[in-house]
C-alpha cells in the first residue's frame, strides 16, 4: 500500500515570527497524534533553515518551493538544489503552476531542474494541471502527456524512485473550486497509467499521485479516498495549522 503524503506549500505567505509559529504547532500536532502518513512543509527559503530548527526530532519533512538547475554562479535571486539540501531539505516542489505562468517555468526548464533534483538525491514533487481553458475543450489528458513527456524526458524507472507527482488542474488551485473526486481519480489513474507504458508497472504502482487545489479538512477525505490519491498539496489550508492537521488526520484514518 503506497503511503500517503500531505504537503503544505506555503508559498509567499508568513513572517519569520509567524512561520516558526506556525511549523511549532505542526510538529507539535503531528507528535501528538503520530498519523501513519507522510508530512512535509514548503516554506518560503528564507525561513526554511529556522523552520528545520523547529522540526529537528519530528517526522515533519522540510520541503523547498522551488530550485534553480544550476549548481552555483551568477544567477542572481535563485537558490540552487544544493542549498536546499544544506539547510536541510528532503524534498522539493518542482513544476508548480505558478512557477509555470509566473516565472516562465517550461518543460524543458522543468526537465533540467528534475535531472538536477534526481542527482542532489532530492525527493521531488512534480506538479502538472491543466487549465480550465483545456478542461473545456477536453484537452486535460493531452495536457498531461506535454507536461509529463517533457519533465520526465531523458530519466529511467530507476531515476524516479523519489518522485512523486502532485495533480493539480490549475483552475482549482486557491479559487475553492475542487475537482470532484472522480475527476481527480479519472486523472490520477490516467497519470498512473501512463507512467505504466512510460517506465515499468512497478515504478507505476508505486508512485504516490497527489491531488492539489483548494483540499481542505471538509472535502479532504472523499478525495483522498478514491484508489489512485494519494496524499495532498496543501496550498491555502497549509497556513492554519488546525486546518492542514484536519487534511493530515483524513488522510491518517483512511490508512488505518
Ligand atoms: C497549490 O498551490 O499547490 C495549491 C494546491 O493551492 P490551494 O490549496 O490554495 O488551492
Amino acid at each position: 500500500m503506497r503511503r500517503k503524503f500531505v504537503a503544505g506549500n506555503w508559498k509567499m505567505n508568513t513572517t519569520f515570527q509567524s512561520a516558526q509559529a506556525l511549523a511549532r504547532e505542526v510538529a507539535s500536532a503531528v507528535a501528538a497524534s503520530n498519523p501513519a502518513v507522510d508530512v512535509a512543509v514548503c516554506p518560503p527559503a528564507p525561513f526554511l533553515w529556522s523552520v528545520k530548527q523547529i522540526l529537528a526530532g519530528s517526522p515533519v519533512l522540510l520541503g523547498g518551493q522551488n530550485a534553480y538547475f544550476e549548481k552555483s554562479g551568477a544567477f542572481t535571486g535563485e537558490t540552487s538544489l544544493d542549498m536546499l539540501l544544506d539547510v536541510g531539505c528532503e524534498w522539493v516542489i518542482l513544476g508548480h503552476s505558478e512557477r509555470r505562468q509566473f516565472f516562465g517555468d517550461t518543460d524543458a526548464i522543468i526537465n533540467k531542474k528534475v535531472a538536477a533534483a534526481i542527482a542532489q538525491k532530492l525527493g521531488i514533487m512534480f506538479c502538472v494541471g491543466e487549465v480550465l481553458e483545456d478542461r473545456q475543450a477536453n484537452r486535460t489528458e493531452a495536457v498531461l502527456t506535454t507536461q509529463l513527456e517533457g519533465g520526465l524526458a531523458g530519466f529511467t524507472s530507476a531515476q524516479l524512485s523519489k518522485l512523486v507527482i502532485a495533480y493539480e488542474p490549475v483552475w482549482a488551485i486557491g479559487t475553492g473550486v475542487t475537482a470532484s473526486p472522480e475527476q481527480a481519480e479519472s486523472a490520477h489513474a490516467f497519470i498512473r497509467d501512463w507512467m505504466a507504458s512510460r517506465f515499468d508497472a512497478k515504478l507505476a504502482a508505486e508512485l504516490r499521485i497527489q491531488y492539489g487545489g483548494s483540499v481542505k479538512p471538509e472535502n479532504a477525505k472523499e478525495i483522498l479516498s478514491k484508489p489512485n490519491v494519494d496524499g495532498a498539496l496543501v496550498g491555502g489550508a497549509s497556513l492554519k495549522s488546525d486546518q492542514f492537521m484536519g487534511i493530515v488526520n483524513a488522510a491518517a484514518e483512511l490508512s488505518r
